[in-house]
């Protein structure tokens, strides 16, 4: 199976929840951490759900989504 990550800059996340709701696997949540603008950015939660086998798997769908194009998605 493909296999990725991702990275989200918090500064520019407005807490949306639209990458939440289409990851195939539930590997981004809201963080209890505010960003600089009030929002509880979302986070990528992939490492300690590897030995369940969520793995990301680079598909893109979460950058698709994200309408401030906050999340960058590298596939190895
Ligand atoms: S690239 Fe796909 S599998 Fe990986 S976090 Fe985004 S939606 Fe989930
Ligand atoms: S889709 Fe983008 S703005 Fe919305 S919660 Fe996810 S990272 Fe934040």
């Amino acid at each position: 199976m493909a296999s990725g990550m991702i990275e989200i800059d918090s500064e520019l996340c407005k807490d949306c929840k639209l990458c939440i709701s289409v990851c195939p696997h539930h590997l981004i949540e809201s963080s209890d951490r505010m960003n600089q603008k009030g929002y509880c950015s979302a986070v990528f939660i992939e490492k300690p759900l590897k030995k369940e086998g969520r793995k990301c798997t680079g598909c893109g769908l979460c950058a698709i989504i994200c309408p401030e194009i906050a999340i960058e998605v590298y596939r190895a």
